[in-house]
């Protein structure tokens, strides 16, 4: 007995231990899954979906064209009674998905929403290209460089298209879509002269030294 009766309280203490362990690890799991799937819902509306207007939440709620606008006064209200969220959280998510967001601004368009389906998966591959020429080398502060010698545009027309000297996302295989593994980041420079025009491998064998020396030259 006086060795079943500690024996028996050990027990009971270490099961009263595991259940608030247990319930504990319940509770962080569900806030964890809460956040979670307030963030990919988030995801799945803003990039996803892309609701950016009135007319995209009546087609997403299957109203007809208009009702949205009488149901919320804004975009925001929209998204916090779809979430379930305050107006607080919702800028919270918002500074949560800046880097995200300030590149999908830049770079999304239709034939490339493959790449952005999936927001871990597109910083990994976008940091991997380390911000430069993946042919070239230049790098996108260099190319920031090369503008303000050119008085403030790529281009030497002045047209609008590429003037700003932003790293392009490019295709390796033209004839492939924008994968992960078909895309790169390309300078304007090696984007626009190989085009659809000259292979990959030609490029970087007959062209990318002349156009690091080219580009050596203007800086
Ligand atoms: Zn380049």
């Amino acid at each position: 007995m006086q060795t079943r009766a500690p024996f028996c309280l050990q027990t009971s203490l270490h099961k009263i231990a595991l259940t608030a362990h247990t319930r504990q690890a319940v509770v962080v799991h569900f806030k964890t899954k809460i956040i979670m799937n307030i963030n990919d819902k988030y995801f799945e509306l803003c990039y996803i979906r892309r609701i950016h207007e009135f007319a995209k939440i009546d087609q997403y709620k299957e109203w007809t064209l208009g009702k949205a606008r009488k149901e919320y006064n804004s975009l925001d209200e929209f998204y916090r009674t779809e979430l379930e969220i305050s107006q607080d959280m919702l800028i919270q998510l918002r500074v949560e998905f800046k880097r995200f967001n300030d590149l999908y601004s830049k770079y999304f368009n239709e034939q490339r929403k493959e790449l952005f389906e999936n927001q871990k998966k597109f910083l990994e591959w976008y940091d991997k290209q380390k911000e430069s020429c993946n042919y070239c080398e230049i790098t996108q502060t260099d190319l920031l460089k090369i503008v303000a010698i050119r008085n403030g545009n790529l281009t030497l027309n002045k047209k609008t298209k590429r003037s700003k000297g932003t790293l392009e996302i490019e295709k390796l295989n033209p004839e492939k879509g924008y994968t992960f593994e078909n895309s790169v980041l390309s300078c304007p420079f090696c984007n626009n002269a190989k085009s659809n025009l000259i292979s990959e491998n030609d490029w970087r064998m007959f062209f990318v030294p002349v156009m690091k020396k080219y580009l050596d030259s203007i800086l």
